[in-house]
């Protein structure tokens, strides 16, 4: 059976150009890149080529404003935790939104724990955050301003721009987790105004394990990872290599194809859109119609379980998911749609497809053509269906 992915905002394959970059550095070239030989000088060079790769995607930046991570949630954690503590005379108190992942979530549940405060900034229907909200929670004593760059369930782009802005006239550290944004928007942290920038290589074809804090010179960080020298004292730890040179290579990549690539790709996705719409019935579109991130679409299927869909299109070979990939197999609704106030049944039959660079549009139309008698199969088996008919 051909399998279909649907599920690129969980993780992505590496692209073969990435991985023949990186598989020297398994081999011949395995020196330390803090070794003074030949052998770490190799590995040296090719860690700070990786740099200014990364650096170029997101703006371009100052290659030394990059720091490597082992991926998205390290990179949350020391943006937060690194603030916290470096700022802590300063004042305790974050402003963060209601859907961030949970590498935001759970490091802000811990420092509330530990004498911090933290404000929680609702979203409107569509999962965009609250502006007003954003400005009315600003305190003397905020240290961080803590907004993701695009929502990893629903897709929605948030108003970063107008987040940093806030915090600018206010003086406080602006935190991005751009994670699902990189490779699928452009990002310029400039631009923009971003002290604080999260991004993870397996989000866009690089490897598992490898990502990046953007650090502004003029935020002040506390590092969190004690060892020896690396990354100028900020990261301690002997840098992975091969993941790094995966990652610049990645970068390089969605930089030269982004534009191209994600109009194919939000074609596929509209395609897949109207394909639902015309063919079941009380399905609802979660998150911003159009300030969306292209390959993402998430759809409430009314009165069925996304769980039971996704066996079902698993039995086809299809693979999405429903909520993120690190909250699926709770019972629990989205944080996301229940912020976004959508019911606690509806969020419940949410599922969300994913595309990416291999997507076709004769998958897409297997897709469109699998999911009519799934979805009629589940409803015809459910109570509240029935409910409803009567
Ligand atoms: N932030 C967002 C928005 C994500 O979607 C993810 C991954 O799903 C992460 C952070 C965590 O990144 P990583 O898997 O590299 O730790």
């Amino acid at each position: 059976m051909k399998r279909i992915y649907l599920d690129h905002n969980a993780t992505t394959p590496v692209n073969p150009e990435v991985l023949k970059e990186m598989l020297p550095y398994f081999g011949e070239e395995y020196g330390n890149a803090s070794s003074l030989h030949s052998f770490g000088r190799y590995a040296r060079e090719a860690v700070e080529d990786a740099r200014a790769k990364v650096s170029n995607l997101i703006g371009p930046v100052e290659p030394v404003d990059i720091v490597f991570t082992s991926g998205g949630t390290e990179s949350d954690n020391f943006a937060i935790k690194g603030v916290a503590h470096a700022l802590k005379s300063k004042g305790k108190h974050m402003i963060t939104s209601e859907i961030e992942h949970h590498a935001v979530l759970n490091t802000c549940e811990f420092l509330a724990k530990n004498g911090y405060e933290v404000t929680y900034i609702p979203v409107d229907e569509y999962g965009l955050v609250d502006i007003g909200a954003v400005k009315k929670a600003v305190r003397p004593d905020t240290i961080l301003i803590s907004i993701m760059f695009a929502n990893n369930e629903v897709g929605t782009i948030e108003p970063v721009k107008e987040v940093s802005a806030i915090a600018r006239e206010k003086g406080v550290l602006f935190h991005t987790d751009a994670v699902q944004a990189l490779g699928k928007i452009p990002i310029d942290v400039e631009e923009i105004g971003i002290d604080l920038l999260s991004i993870s290589a397996h989000k866009i074809y690089g490897p598992k394990g490898t990502g990046a804090l953007y650090i502004n010179k003029k935020a002040k960080m506390t590092p969190f990872m004690h060892g020896g020298h690396h990354e100028r004292n900020r990261r301690a730890g002997t840098e992975n290599v091969a993941g790094i040179v995966g990652f610049g290579t990645a970068c390089k990549l969605a930089g030269e194809y982004m534009e191209k690539e994600n109009r194919r790709i939000l074609a596929l996705r509209d395609r897949l859109r109207d394909g639902i719409n015309k063919n079941i019935g009380d399905v609802k579109l979660n998150g911003h119609p159009l300030m969306r991130l292209p390959n993402t679409l998430n759809i409430s299927f009314k009165y069925v379980e996304g769980e039971s869909v996704l066996l079902n299109l698993d039995l086809k070979g299809i693979a999405a998911s429903s909520g993120s990939a690190c909250t699926s197999g709770s019972l629990e609704p989205s944080h996301v749609l229940s912020a976004m106030g959508v019911e606690p049944a509806t969020a419940q039959g949410s599922v969300r497809f994913s595309l990416g660079s291999e997507n076709t549009e004769a998958e897409i139309d297997i897709v469109i053509k699998e999911l009519p008698p799934i979805i009629k199969k589940l409803r015809d088996m459910s109570p509240l269906y029935d409910l409803r008919k009567k």
